[in-house]
């Protein structure tokens, strides 16, 4: 079987309603739905580093992130692509994000697939020998790239005025991925 790797957050997990209802209550600060991501909160001083920490670490390490949406689509299209991959989700997050991780999927109908946290460190350990990559972040795909054959972007508002290189292929939803990936 050839070797699937996704990403968790922003690719099978959906928490921007969660960081968006987390930041008018806990600061009192209007963040856009589609724009809740490290970089542009910060460098547009919506949140100081240190808010946006607090953030993280309240909704991916507490019970608070267990209400977070599944990305359209995604639960369907993993459960299709087990039958035919070793799936493997490999996420930034910390030892105990993924122990929320492993508890959210369970919860959401997810097939049993390992989760391998890389504690904010680059992926490129953990991904070797895979065959194919999802990620929503361009950051996390450039190390990859030469490494990992079919490499992918999950297309959002917040990466949307990114630039690929030719290696790596931009999918606007999960539909998408199973038309590339269906064998
Ligand atoms: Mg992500």
């Amino acid at each position: 079987m050839q070797k699937l790797g996704i990403d968790f957050d922003g690719v099978i997990q959906d928490s921007s309603f969660l960081k968006k209802d987390y930041c008018k209550s806990n600061f009192g600060i209007d963040i856009p739905l589609n724009q809740g991501k490290r970089g542009y909160l910060i460098t547009n001083n919506i949140l100081t580093e240190s808010q946006y920490d607090q953030m993280v670490s309240d909704l991916y390490e507490t019970e608070l992130g267990l209400e977070a949406k599944i990305v359209e689509n995604a639960d369907t299209v993993v459960n299709e692509l087990a039958k035919n991959y070793e799936i493997s989700i490999v996420t930034s997050r910390s030892p105990l994000g993924v122990f929320m991780a492993k508890k959210w999927l369970s919860q959401n109908n997810f097939p049993t697939i390992e989760v391998i946290g890389t504690n904010n460190k680059d992926k490129l350990g953990a991904l070797t020998g895979f065959d194919y990559y999802i990620d929503d972040d361009l950051s996390k795909l450039l190390p990859l790239v030469h490494q990992i054959s079919n490499l992918y972007l999950l297309s959002w508002e917040y990466n949307q005025g990114e630039k690929l290189p030719p290696e790596i292929n931009r999918v606007n939803d999960w539909n998408e991925i199973s038309r590339l990936l269906k064998i």
